[in-house]
């Protein structure tokens, strides 16, 4: 009989990890799965015939291992091969269109020396970046915060414009509150001179390299036809067809623990009936938080319980509003927009239509676009009602000028939980928590809430290919597992969007 591999989390690592375990083992995985969606995060969520994507998520990754894994799963389009008008299995090539909506005005992201920047600052504001900029090159700042190390990079005029605000809708704390550390991973090599070399590239057409294109300024990335959960539906399909099992509503409540092995985990279905499942390997996607404080059978040091207890994380509410095209009032190339304007609480915006048009019912006169708010649980915006909030929305988007009165014809409002794993806190003491998680023999940490870590779907999926290969290997060192996305190569700011 194969022994059960139980796994927290139907998102994009415990789907990878359930699908790898059938190709590569023997083991039976068996996903217990809280919601009712497939797809985590990285899910497509579905409005009267349009189709939302929480964040708007772009397929690109370094590494070619991942990329060939999503083209296997759905091929790219090209001239002779699968074409979208004809096939649904398809994933698009897409262009990255993104900007900044500040002082009512468009600029380029990331931000570009070009003419229209320059006409968009006005000459004042101009001298005023370039002489902030120059400043910050002779007199550099401790790095102690993460105001100081933009402020070294980028000159404290610009880093006001285009930094301060958005960082703190992002975190909900003022960048001198945040550690430089974290700004080091999110925008490591993004700093002017980056900006211009690759101005200078384009402007020469040299073809670089994968390396060489800074992971903030990548223009092209394959979506699948349908958004990003079309494609986590079809990993579980394939799960199903492979013998794997998944359970939807079913929540881990607890981690039975014993002699430092988890013999079974304790789910609960939607009508609160709890039963437990035996297992012999456990797998968790599922927040490191809410991981330690399931754990029965082992007695959690104080320290590391308050360590895990204390990780933030912040939540995000997208409101879908399907508008009509003829009262939208500006011209919106773009797949996402940022929105640094500091009247409105928005934090960006989201145009459905160009990342993929199949998501929309009516592409004709419809624009479906994503408004999202960044917030704390029980904060005053997650807790108003979904007509305020949309009402508020609807709103804002007509205060900053994209819309005129009356553009909405519908709408819908998303709220999701831990969307981000935070670096304050107790963050700084999370080796605490690994390292007496690693003491638990059959237990891997995998995925972004599950290892805490800021990983897009490609390093989610890769936490779960390094434990398979473990479990495959007999390996039972973890820190393959855990390594993923901390290597300085692997730094960088693709969600950064
Ligand atoms: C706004 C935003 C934009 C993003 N943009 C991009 C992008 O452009 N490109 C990119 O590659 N990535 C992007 N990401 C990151 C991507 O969403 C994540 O990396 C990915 O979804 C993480 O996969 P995961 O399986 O680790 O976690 P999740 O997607 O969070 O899935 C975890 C699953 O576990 C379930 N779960 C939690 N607790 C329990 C429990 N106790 N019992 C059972 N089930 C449980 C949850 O319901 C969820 O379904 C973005 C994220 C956000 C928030």
């Amino acid at each position: 009989m194969k022994k059960t591999a139980l796994i927290a989390g139907a998102g994009p690592a415990g789907l990878t990890a359930a699908l790898e375990l059938l190709r590569q083992t023997s083991w039976l995985p068996e996903i217990h799965e809280e919601s009712a969606w497939i797809g985590g995060i990285s899910r497509t969520a579905r409005y009267k015939g349009n189709r939302m994507d929480i964040g708007g998520h772009r397929f690109f990754s370094k590494e070619e291992a991942v990329t060939r894994w999503w083209q296997e799963m759905l091929p790219l389009q090209t001239p002779d091969g699968p074409d979208p008008a004809q096939t649904d299995e398809v994933m698009l090539l897409r262009q990255r269109i993104s900007r900044i909506y500040f002082m009512r005005k468009f600029f380029d992201y990331p931000v570009s020396l070009s003419r229209a920047t320059l006409a968009g600052m006005g000459l004042r504001r101009t001298l005023k970046v370039g002489f902030g900029y120059l400043h910050s090159c002779l007199h550099k700042l401790p790095e102690t915060s993460l105001e100081n190390f933009y402020i070294n990079r980028f000159g404290r005029p610009l880093y006001e414009m285009f930094f301060e605000d958005y960082t703190e809708k992002v975190w909900g704390l003022h960048p001198s509150q945040l550690g430089a550390d974290w700004g080091s991973q999110r925008v490591k090599g993004l700093s002017i001179t980056a900006v211009i070399a690759d101005m200078l590239a384009r402007s020469l057409h040299r073809k670089r390299s994968k390396e060489e294109v800074q992971t903030s300024l990548i223009e092209q990335f394959i979506y699948p036809k349908y958004g990003p959960g079309q494609l986590w539906e079809k990993v579980a399909d394939e799960v199903r067809a492979g013998g794997g099992r998944i359970e939807m509503e079913s929540r881990v409540v607890a981690v039975n623990v014993q002699e430092r092995q988890v013999v079974s985990v304790t789910v609960q279905d939607a009508d609160g009936t709890q039963r437990d499942c035996p297992c012999g390997v456990f797998l968790s996607s599922m927040p490191l938080r809410d991981l330690v404080a399931a754990l029965r059978g082992i007695e959690v040091p104080a320290d590391v319980a308050a360590a895990a207890d204390g990780l933030p994380y912040r939540d995000f509410i997208t409101v879908g509003l399907c508008l009509d095209k003829r009262k939208v009032l500006r011209e919106l190339p773009d797949t996402w927009i940022y929105v640094q304007e500091r009247d409105v609480k928005l934090g960006r915006l989201q145009v459905f239509n160009n990342w993929s048009p199949y998501l929309v019912a009516d592409t004709e006169n419809t624009l479906w676009m994503g408004l999202e708010y960044f917030c704390t649980e029980g904060d005053a915006l997650w807790e108003m009602s979904e007509a305020d909030f949309i009402a508020m929305a609807a709103g804002e988007l007509e205060k900053i000028g994209i819309v005129g009165k009356d553009a909405v014809r519908d709408a819908c409002r998303l709220k999701v939980r831990k969307a981000y794993p935070a670096y304050y806190g107790t963050y700084a003491e999370i080796g605490k928590v690994r390292d007496f998680l690693d003491t638990i023999e059959n237990l891997w940490c995998i995925g972004r809430n599950g290892q805490h870590r800021y990983n897009n779907m490609d390093h989610s999926m890769m936490t779960a290919m390094e434990c398979v290969r473990c479990l495959r290997d007999g390996v039972s060192d973890k820190s393959a597992v855990w390594s993923v996305n901390t290597d300085e190569a692997y730094h960088e700011s693709k969600e950064n969007k």
